[in-house]
């Protein structure tokens, strides 16, 4: 049955694909429900990870998965996530309660060590895990109802069913599913990772520092250790020069407070880049699928709430998916807007105008649910584009390409294929279509 370098059992029931906190999440209760399981994580262990900064709710999920007693060391141990110093909005660095998670106290943590731990622990549980061989991917189940699972080096099995835990992009399964990813715009970030005692004391917490083209965190990870991370939007990065240490240092002359924690610490290894995109599958299950963690929903790493979600959405791996995906998504950008609307310095820039939606004339935040629906169904449209950058602050790049594909329709048209491009709800993009007309990057024809 197996092929390639696959050890026994030969038939697994479940392949879980992607060893982060939501597939060992969901690897252990597939598990503990009798299922033979395999987890397959493409990285070795040691590969850098993002999210080090934990929400307090994260030690109730792992107490319920059991796994708190195999990580409390390396969590417990860890600084204390207690506040926020932001500059956002302003040049000053306040304190806040949380832009991050209104409860505060939590933990940076060092995400090698914990997922490491993690790791091993569900090794423990019974999962057959591998790391290192890496991507796997599913492929077109067959009759027998099995579907094929590879990794890029030529190892492959037979499986049940898959679970696609591989993070943004979903990439593990996107060959046996007929829904494509649905990114919501196109953040990524750059990780470094910083030693060294410092000219000054790195002092507690978060640091979080508005960019020009996007926005810096800093957090420690212990006495001696910060990371630093620069979240921007893919096609902005080349203006920072080429590569990502390049952008990395070009990007620091712009965040003095991020620069002063930092200096006379050293950068210990490569500036690593991450996606960092909000978004989502439209459909979150299939035959002999379904998507867990960031697969299934990503969020800007602004809301620190991944982890949370990661643990919560694997623990629920045998549930139904929620039928309410769309408006849960949904919700989220409405308080995303919120969050950065707190920083008006840049209107200009393409990130920022990208995250603040804002009628044209008026200068006005839009609330989608209170502004007036005034545009007849059958009212005639026509695409003139270019999008400027704040288009994309009410409908994703694909529904934007969706609407310019579509060159000239009725509304109603144009909302069936916002839609299809990416689905949210109708008010929602009449309004969008609302706005655009009065940017002017839509007319309606006489
Ligand atoms: C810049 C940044 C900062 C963040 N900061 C925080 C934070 O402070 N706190 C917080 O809670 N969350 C944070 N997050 C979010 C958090 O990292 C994720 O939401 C969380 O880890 C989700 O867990 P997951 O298991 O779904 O995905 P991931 O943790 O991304 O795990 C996916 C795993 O799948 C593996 N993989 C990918 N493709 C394949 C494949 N084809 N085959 C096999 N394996 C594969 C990857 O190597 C990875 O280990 C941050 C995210 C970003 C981008």
């Amino acid at each position: 049955m197996s092929v390639g370098r696959v050890a026994a059992p030969a038939h697994f029931d479940a392949a879980v694909l992607g060893g982060g906190p939501a597939g060992i999440a969901a690897a252990v209760t597939l598990r503990r429900a009798g299922l033979r399981v395999t987890l397959l994580e493409r990285a070795p262990l040691h590969t850098p990870r993002v999210g080090e900064s934990l929400s307090p709710e994260v030690r109730p999920l792992l107490e319920q998965l059991g796994a708190w007693d195999a990580v409390r060391a390396f969590v417990e141990g860890a600084p204390e996530f207690t506040l926020v110093r932001s500059a956002w909005g302003a040049a000053e660095l306040l304190e806040r309660p949380s832009v991050l998670h209104p409860l505060g106290a939590g933990w940076h943590v060092d995400r090698v060590a914990v997922d490491s731990a993690l790791t091993a622990w569900c090794r423990d549980q019974g999962v057959e895990v591998r790391t290192g061989d890496g991507r796997w991917f599913a492929r077109s189940p067959d009759a027998a109802r099995s579907i094929e699972v590879g990794a890029r080096g030529g190892a492959s099995l037979r499986v049940g069913s898959v679970v696609d835990a591989t993070g943004r992009g979903a990439t593990g399964t996107s060959a046996v599913r007929s829904v494509p990813w649905l990114a919501h715009d196109r953040q990524v970030a750059l990780l470094g990772l910083f030693e060294g005692s410092g000219s000054t004391p790195a002092g507690p917490g978060l640091v979080l520092e508005a960019h020009p083209q996007g926005f810096w965190y800093t957090a420690p990870l212990s006495e001696d250790r910060l990371v630093a991370v620069f979240v921007t939007d893919a096609d902005l990065l080349p203006s920072l020069g080429q590569g990502p240490a390049v952008r990395f240092r070009r990007a620091l002359g712009d965040a003095s407070h991020t620069r002063a924690r930092l200096a006379g610490r050293h950068l210990a290894g490569k500036v690593q880049g991450f996606r960092s995109e909000s978004g989502r599958l439209p459909v979150a299950a299939g035959p002999g699928w379904r998507a867990v963690g960031d697969a299934a929903m990503s969020t800007d790493p602004l809301g620190g709430m991944g982890v949370t979600r990661g643990l919560t959405s694997g623990l629920a791996v045998l549930a139904t998916p929620s039928a309410a995906a769309a408006e849960v998504f949904s919700d989220y950008l409405d308080q995303r807007t919120r969050v950065y609307w707190q920083e008006p310095r840049w209107p200009r820039s393409a990130f920022w105008a990208r995250r603040r939606p804002c009628a044209p004339r008026t200068d006005e935040t839009l609330d989608w649910r209170s502004v007036a629906v005034e545009l007849p169904p059958d009212a005639v449209l026509r695409w003139r584009g270019p999008a400027e950058p704040a288009a994309e602050a009410w409908l994703s790049p694909a529904a934007l390409a969706a609407l310019e594909a579509l060159g000239e329709a009725a509304a109603q048209t144009c909302v069936r294929a916002v839609n299809e491009a990416a689905p949210m709800s109708a008010r929602r993009v009449v309004v969008a279509l609302q706005w655009l007309l009065a940017a002017g990057i839509m007319e309606e024809r006489a």
